[in-house]
């Protein structure tokens, strides 16, 4: 097949600009396509953590007076990117993260600064750059949205559009008063344009203009065609469900590689290795060395998505079972306080460290018995599958992507040497309970337990039937429409 050329368009992509799971793919995804054919360059927001770290870079396109102020589309590589970067510094070149200032406050101005990603997005695939046409436009999340708008609305030749949503739950929804300024023409706001519920919906144009929908998981796919699981947009998403399909994330197998991991205390391929690590993370967190105890973990977002106040629900339980707990999260002021209370009030049994720490996530990963992921609702979720990875045994919510990638304990799965994982539902504190229980259980029985550890060890969770997915989406689209 011939060579196949996509633009994505990201708010955010790993390393240079991260605040979740969306970057690990954007990241990812560039490596795992080129061996198939599949040569995907990323248009991203020129933040500061993004400018400051561009190889070669050059102005492949001036515009002038772009969202108030002057723009360039720069062409640069950077570790390991090709990169298209929006620089805009009266839109992006201010301190704080992709999407709020320093203390946590989002920007005002974020309708701008994203439609802005959307229209240099829609230019790009227009091809104003000389030699440059991609045959694809991939744009992620709302804050791309647009993208796929402004093609259907201004382009006389446009590529075939793909958009992926990471997370439903955030819309971007901004006031129809916006319309003009972003560019839009009058004859979009309409409900088959970027009308949502009388403002102007970013993530609603993408899904409702998008040639191809994909989300992170097949199960995601299907909830969110849902009433109760739509989010406001079930019922757009039901009628579009020929054009959606779920493909589920992978993670970077290098970067995430126990029998070569140097921020860990052993490099490890087997579970008996894991045992350094586990003595190694007690300490690192103040735990009791306590051999016979089931160490659950967490390495997480402290958010309601999470479920981690169910955790906290749950904790008598864990603790009555003779468990550990070592919490690595950052996030709701209020979960951060009741989870040092719990660590305060369970000295040796209960820690947490309340940052943001990759080295310190895959000492974790390598370190505990069983991470606990009881998220209310998880589209992909990529920590339980850096758990099967090191051998940790995820412990999960029956949700989205949770559902897709963790096998469950039973009799039956055990028997087929299939399982990898304890699922629980509903997401309810009683169910989560009943799942610590049936773990400390397991992990009682040696041999069951090293069987599920290997499991998950020799478990795939690379990018690379996703990569094959995704590479077959935009053939088929390209063939769709006649290319
Ligand atoms: P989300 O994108 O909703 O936060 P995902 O599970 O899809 O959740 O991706 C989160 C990623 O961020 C995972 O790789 C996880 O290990 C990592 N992560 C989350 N919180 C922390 C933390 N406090 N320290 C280090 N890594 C974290």
């Amino acid at each position: 097949m011939s060579q196949v050329e996509v633009l994505a368009v990201a708010s955010e992509v790993y390393p240079l600009a991260k605040t979740g799971g969306l970057a690990d793919v954007t990241g990812a995804l560039p490596k795992a396509l080129a061996p198939l054919g599949v040569r995907m360059r990323t248009l991203v927001p020129g933040y500061p953590s993004v400018m400051a770290r561009l190889q070669g870079a050059r102005t492949a396109r001036r515009l002038a007076d772009f969202y108030g102020g002057p723009a360039r589309l720069v062409a640069a590589t950077a570790e390991g990117l090709e990169l298209f970067v929006l620089d805009a510094p009266h839109l992006y070149d201010r301190p704080g993260g992709p999407y709020a200032d320093a203390t946590g406050v989002e920007f005002p101005d974020n309708g701008l600064r994203f439609a802005a990603l959307g229209r240099a997005g829609a230019t790009l695939g227009q091809g104003i750059v000389p030699r440059y046409r991609p045959d694809i436009v991939h744009a992620h999340d709302w804050q791309a949205g647009l993208t796929a708008a402004f093609l259907e609305y201004e382009a006389a030749r446009r590529p075939g559009t793909v958009f992926t949503i990471h997370n439903l739950a955030f819309q971007g929804q901004y006031d129809r008063a916006l319309l003009a300024q972003l560019g839009l023409p009058p004859r979009a706001f309409t409900p088959d344009g970027v009308e949502y519920y009388g403002d102007i919906g970013f993530l609603k144009a993408g899904v409702r203009l998008a040639d191809r929908i994909t989300t992170v998981s097949p199960t995601y796919a299907a909830e969110i065609c849902t009433p109760e699981r739509g989010m406001g947009m079930g019922g757009l998403l039901h009628g579009r469900a020929d054009r959606l399909s779920g493909i589920l994330n992978g993670i970077d197998v290098e970067v995430w590689n126990p029998a070569a991991d140097g921020l860990i205390a052993n490099a490890y391929e087997t579970p008996e290795g894991r045992a350094a690590n586990r003595t190694a993370l007690q300490a690192r967190f103040g735990l009791d060395a306590d051999l016979g105890a089931t160490l659950f973990a967490v390495v997480s977002r402290l958010s309601w998505q999470k479920g981690l106040d169910l955790l906290l629900d749950a904790l008598p339980v864990l603790m009555a079972e003779g468990g550990q707990l070592a919490v690595l999260g950052s996030g709701e002021p209020a979960l951060e306080q009741a989870f040092a209370a719990a660590a305060a009030a369970n000295p040796g049994r209960v820690a947490c460290v309340l940052a943001y720490d990759e080295a310190l996530a895959h000492q974790v990963q390598a370190g505990c018995d069983a991470i606990l992921v009881p998220s209310r609702f998880e589209p992909c979720g990529l920590t339980q599958l850096c758990a099967l990875r090191y051998g940790a045994v995820p412990v999960v919510a029956r949700v989205g992507g949770l559902a897709d990638t963790v096998i469950d304990a039973t009799p039956m799965s055990l028997a087929a040497h299939a399982a990898t994982g304890v699922q629980f539902t509903p997401v309810e504190a009683t169910m989560l309970e009943a799942a610590i229980r049936r773990t400390v259980a397991l992990h009682r029985h040696p041999q069951t337990w090293r069987r599920l550890q290997q499991n998950g060890l020799s478990s795939d969770v690379s990018w690379r039937a996703s990569a094959e997915r995704y590479a077959k989406l935009y053939h088929g689209l390209i063939a769709e429409r006649g290319g």
